[in-house]
């Protein structure tokens, strides 16, 4: 089908053709075909890469140019949320007769944006939608498309449940919107789209074929029994299986089960790669690695980085912080990087491809069995669907290197079909923390409406009633025990503890947690304790677990710091996330927290993140439990977390432009306040170290505009 042939505006069709698209591809023929275009509630699942971008962009202009309402495109991952938002943003200079306004909002759950329903289209988190649900913002109402994307994740333990709640809400509205999910292949999806209340587009169709093979002994077998051999190198397999797809321009993703095993790969590859780099790619690999060592501190991880790119190699995975994520997978789309090891996060990720795949181990640690397990044959597809990139390849290849049971891998992996999408809504904790926000946004709620509400999820369709009833039972009673929830006859009430729990987005335990131990304080001065009791809740994230040389640190830092703990603690109860942040905010450098600690800048980034949360929640409640004499400790812990400075820094980072590294070296000058910063003359601020005329002239016009 040609564009021309669609149904939606001429100014629409021209922009198609400019962003250039011709005609469509089999799954977006096969969406329109189901009445996309007419407003049919549609489940496409499809594999990557075969186009389901258009399909939202089509569903989008349509709505627009109907003016049936807002937008919202959902997304599991703020990367993926903020791509499509780029995508989304051309839309808004077609000719639809209005002003089209688009936004996107990922983080700060609780902060209730106002502007937000000013938009016509928004592209948020499930968590974030969820969040926007809870705190009952009135444009809600006015949803007319909702497109989910990534709807196979609803059987993910830790992201499904939030968006099954979203989508049954949703779809409850009475404002009736239209429902288009995206989704990789899966096999029940017939049962997804029976709960969706949506018509099922299936389609196996890539825009470049995939073939699967697997690695046994030097020898690939591939899906259509072809055969091939590898050179096998000192380098080991998946490094071999890479170097051979390089020919022609060809570019390989190496999946590794560690980050160790990332970086090992990525360097026993650089030597080889290095070699077929033409001398242009490397002049602009050199400037590229430059780039990394001047805008990064030097930890050992970005030395090592910096020195496999200028081969045409790079590791990636969660260390990395989100600058040198950035540049590798830049460099890797403009094909600079000719190999990349890769933890599996890449694959749930960023859309980006390569000519071969190759997973390097199917097995995985589980931290809840203490073990290796093998990864699910769902997961298996999904690393698989970064092979082929349709601008350059004529196909893609996913290879599996076996540990001599070559067989076995095939027909599991190859020949099998991935396990069905399974709601995860009934476990314990996603159960308390969505029964909470049920019960706080539908006050007076009775029994019986509860359990109907559930029995519309995806849960409610796959489990029997009485245990789904049974579950909720024992959760409402948790909730009612620790003062969240209260019962009247059989109706059902938020407590203004239970409604905080539920608007400032934390699991019910944390919230519990946090009011009983604020109890316990009546006096400042528990820097320690705050930071232990933040660290070891149910929401922290990321937790590192102790190693044996930590025992020697925590046990030190409890003793020199007994006096700012909550109640008595001992080293097992803390973790080593907790020595991370408290070096943390007493100025630990990078290269610091990476040597004592092995806490890499993309962990810190990411446990920063989380504390700024839970420490603003923990803020929230000691205000709600009238703790007032608590609340500045903890506005001076939540500056010194997010910037990772001593409170004397704490005035100067409020100017734009200085950071903890600058704030320390204008103290260490003896410029202490913004006060003194405002006395300096200009000419006199530029020449300190780091700073520099531009620098300097910002920090003054910024100052005027604060004091
Ligand atoms: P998915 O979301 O299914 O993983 P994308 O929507 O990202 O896939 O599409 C993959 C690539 O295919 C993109 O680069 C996109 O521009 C291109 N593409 C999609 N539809 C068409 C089409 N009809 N004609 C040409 N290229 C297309």
């Amino acid at each position: 089908m040609k564009i021309e042939q669609l149904d939606i505006p001429t100014s629409v069709i021209e922009f198609l053709k400019i962003q250039g698209y011709v005609s469509l591809y089999q799954p977006q023929e096969k969406t329109v075909k189901a009445g996309l275009l007419e407003g049919k509630n549609i489940l496409v699942s499809a594999p990557t890469a075969s186009g389901k971008t258009l399909i939202a962009i089509l569903a989008i202009i349509k709505n627009l140019s109907e003016k049936r309402g807002k937008i919202v495109y959902l997304s599991p991952l703020k990367a993926l949320a903020s791509e499509k938002f780029n995508e989304f943003k051309k839309l808004t200079s077609i000719d639809l007769g209005k002003n089209v306004k688009i936004q996107i909002s990922t983080g700060d759950f609780d902060v209730s944006d106002r502007n937000l329903g000013n938009n016509d289209i928004l592209v948020l988190t499930n968590e974030k939608m969820d969040s926007i649900i809870r705190q009952g913002a009135e444009w809600v109402d006015e949803i007319s498309l909702v497109i989910a994307d990534e709807v196979h994740l609803l059987g993910d333990d830790d992201r499904g449940p939030t968006l099954e709640i979203v989508l049954t809400k949703l779809k409850l509205l009475p404002s009736k919107p239209q429902i288009l999910a995206l989704s990789a292949t899966v096999t029940n999806a017939d049962e997804i789209a029976d709960w969706l209340e949506c018509k099922l587009v299936h389609s196996e169709w890539r825009p470049v074929p995939l073939f699967e093979g697997v690695y046994d002994q030097g020898i690939v077998t591939m899906q259509d029994n072809k055969t091939f051999e590898i050179k096998t190198s000192i380098r080991g397999p998946p490094v071999d299986l890479g170097l051979d797809s390089l020919k022609n321009g060809g570019q390989a993703i190496l999946f590794a089960e560690t980050r160790a095993r990332s970086v090992a790969l990525a360097t026993k590859a650089s030597e080889a790669v290095s070699k077929i780099l033409q001398n242009e790619e490397k002049e602009q690999l050199a400037e590229t690695s430059q780039k990394i060592l001047d805008d990064n501190e030097h930890t050992d991880l970005v030395k090592t980085l910096a020195g496999l790119i200028k081969n045409g190699v790079a590791f990636h995975h969660a260390g990395l912080n989100p600058n040198c994520r950035d540049v590798v997978e830049s460099e890797f789309r403009n094909k600079r990087i000719k190999i990349l090891a890769s933890t599996p996060t890449l694959a749930a990720g960023v859309n980006l491809p390569a000519r071969r795949v190759v997973i390097s181990n199917v097995t995985r640690y589980d931290a809840k069995y203490g073990a290796n397990k093998p990864i699910s044959i769902l997961e298996y597809k999904q690393l698989c669907g970064r092979a082929g990139r349709p601008q350059y390849d004529k196909y893609g290849e996913a290879i599996i290197v076996s540990n001599s049971n070559g067989e076995e891998i095939f027909d599991y992996y190859i020949n099998g079909t991935p396990e069905p999408i399974l709601s995860k809504l009934t476990g314990d904790k996603a159960l308390r923390i969505h029964l909470l926000s049920f019960v706080s946004t539908s006050p007076g709620i009775k029994g019986e409406d509860i359990i109907d509400f559930f029995s519309k999820t995806l849960s409610g369709s796959q489990e029997r009633k009485s245990t789904m009833k049974f579950h909720i039972q024992i959760s409402l009673r948790y909730l009612e025990s620790e003062g969240l929830v209260q019962q009247k006859g059989n109706r059902y009430i938020a407590t203004d503890f239970g409604k905080k729990t539920s608007t400032l987005y934390i699991d019910p335990l944390t919230a519990v947690l946090f009011k009983k131990s604020l109890e316990k304080i009546s006096t400042s001065g528990h820097t320690l304790g705050l930071l232990h009791l933040i660290t070891s809740s149910e929401d922290f994230f990321p937790k590192f677990s102790l190693r044996n040389k930590d025992y020697e640190y925590i046990g030190t830092l409890i003793e020199n710091h007994a006096d700012e703990l909550i109640e008595h603690i001992s080293e097992y109860d803390c973790n080593r996330s907790l020595l991370a942040l408290r070096a943390w905010i007493d100025e630990s450098n990078e290269i610091s927290l990476s040597d004592n600690y092995g806490i890499e800048s993309g962990d810190m980034h990411r446990m920063v993140e989380t504390s700024d949360w839970l420490i603003h929640a923990l803020y929230e409640i000691a205000k709600l439990e009238r703790k007032d004499s608590l609340l500045p400790e903890l506005d001076v812990l939540r500056s010194r977390i997010l910037y990772g400075i001593k409170e004397e820094l704490i005035d100067l980072v409020r100017i734009k432009g200085i950071g903890r590294i600058r704030a320390r070296l204008l103290f260490k000058n003896g410029i202490k306040t913004t006060a003194d910063l405002a006395s300096i003359p200009v000419e006199k601020l530029a020449k300190m170290d780091k700073i520099g005329p531009v620098i300097a002239e910002n920090i003054k016009t910024h100052l005027k505009k604060i004091r």
